[in-house]
C-alpha cells in the first residue's frame, strides 16, 4: 500500500527515520509507504520547523527553508504560507 505524495518546490526527496529515502526531481510526486506516509503528514501538518528536529530523527532532503516577510519566521520549505501571518513566505537560501 503506497501514498502518493506530491514534492513542494525545492524538495528533491525524503529520508525517514527508519532510513528509507525517497528521491525524485523537484515538482514530482513520490509514492511513499503508507507508514511513511503518516510521518509526512504528522511532519508538514506540524506547524514550524522547529518541530521536526524536535521530534528527531526526521530529516527531510532540503536544505533550503522559507522566511516570512512580515515576522521573519523561518518555516520548512514546503511551508508556502506563513501560518501566524496567512501570507506567501519566501525560499531563503
Ligand atoms: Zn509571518
Amino acid at each position: 500500500m503506497t501514498v502518493r505524495v506530491n514534492l513542494p518546490p525545492g524538495c528533491e526527496g525524503l529520508n525517514m527515520q527508519d532510513g528509507t529515502k525517497y528521491t525524485a526531481r523537484p515538482g514530482q510526486h513520490i509514492d511513499v509507504a503508507e507508514r511513511h506516509a503518516s510521518a509526512i503528514e504528522n511532519l508538514s501538518t506540524g506547524g514550524d520547523a522547529g518541530l521536526v528536529s524536535a521530534k528527531g530523527g526526521h530529516t527531510f532532503g532540503t536544505k533550503k527553508e522559507r522566511e516570512c516577510p512580515q515576522c521573519g519566521w523561518l518555516w520548512n520549505v514546503w511551508t508556502t504560507v506563513c501560518h501566524r501571518c496567512h501570507i506567501p513566505t519566501l525560499v531563503k537560501e
